[in-house]
């Protein structure tokens, strides 16, 4: 058996990893032509770490990022609203993972390619169209860079793993159209500073319609003695999203 990924984030290499790991053959094919670390933070959930555990990355994770452990709801004034506990301390298994996407992705990237080997990590394979044949499935992909065909694979099945604009959803699921935005814009950016509350709170202040949320995602020294955190924000109108946290 023969499983092709589309898409080499955070779920295709995550896919590729768990399938290793139980002895199926897979390839990931992967559109940009190098995979790079991009992004701000991201919040891994107790059960998402639960399977980045189970892949035996949990110490990459703590080298890198912060065990989240409460999530903590201010009004526009500042004055608490709310406090809750996550992770551990909300009586899961497993830890809430708050970490640079970038970092996270690089781990998974480098993981991939050990177990599974560079070969088995193909970029610059942008999936285009595919048909079912009778043992499986035939996929088609080109360099988006050059325009060019860069060849046609067999394998028992395919898994799309392509993101927000998949491809192959577009293909399975052409009456959905493209995602629908809600009118939301977010703001994201990541700054220095000292550890507030308990040093592993995530806070989101402000109202409906305008929203800050701010939390911590490596305790790694830097050269001035500090610690990265992020800070995110989020404007716009109706209910408020929580797309990214
Ligand atoms: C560059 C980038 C930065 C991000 N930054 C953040 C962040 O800071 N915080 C946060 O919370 N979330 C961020 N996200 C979103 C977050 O990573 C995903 O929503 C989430 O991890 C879901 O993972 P995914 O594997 O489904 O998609 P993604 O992680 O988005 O990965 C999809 C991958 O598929 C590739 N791809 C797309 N089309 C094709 C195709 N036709 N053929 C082959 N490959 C294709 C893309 O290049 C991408 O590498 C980011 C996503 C990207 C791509």
């Amino acid at each position: 058996m023969t499983v092709l990924i589309a898409g080499g984030g955070i779920g295709g290499l995550t896919l590729a990893l768990s399938l290793h790991q139980i002895g199926i053959d897979c390839r990931v094919f992967e559109s940009v032509s190098e995979l790079k670390p991009l992004g701000v933070g991201i919040n891994v959930l107790p059960h998402a770490v639960r399977e980045l555990i189970e892949l035996g990355l949990l110490d990459k994770l703590d080298a890198s990022g912060v065990r989240t452990k409460e999530l903590s709801f201010f009004s526009k004034h500042g004055k608490p609203i709310w406090s809750e506990p996550r992770g551990i301390e909300a009586g899961y298994k497993w830890p809430q993972i708050s970490i640079h996407r970038g970092t996270l992705h690089q781990i998974l990237l480098d993981a991939t390619i050990e177990r599974l080997g560079a070969e088995n990590v193909l970029t610059s394979h942008h999936l285009a169209s595919f048909t079912d044949t009778p043992e499986g499935i035939s996929a088609t992909f080109l360099d988006k860079a050059t325009g060019k065909d860069a060849g046609t694979y067999q394998g028992t099945l395919l898994v799309g793993a392509d993101g927000i604009h998949s491809a192959v959803r577009e293909k399975l699921y052409p009456q959905e159209g493209p995602p629908l935005w809600n009118g939301r814009i977010l703001w994201r950016g990541i700054t220095e500073s000292d550890a507030y509350l308990s040093g592993r709170t995530m806070i989101m202040a402000g109202h409906e319609i305008l929203k800050f949320v701010c939390y911590p995602i490596s305790n790694a020294p830097e050269p001035n003695g500090g610690a990265e955190r992020q800070i995110s924000d989020q404007l716009g109108g109706g209910a408020p999203s929580a797309a990214f946290l």
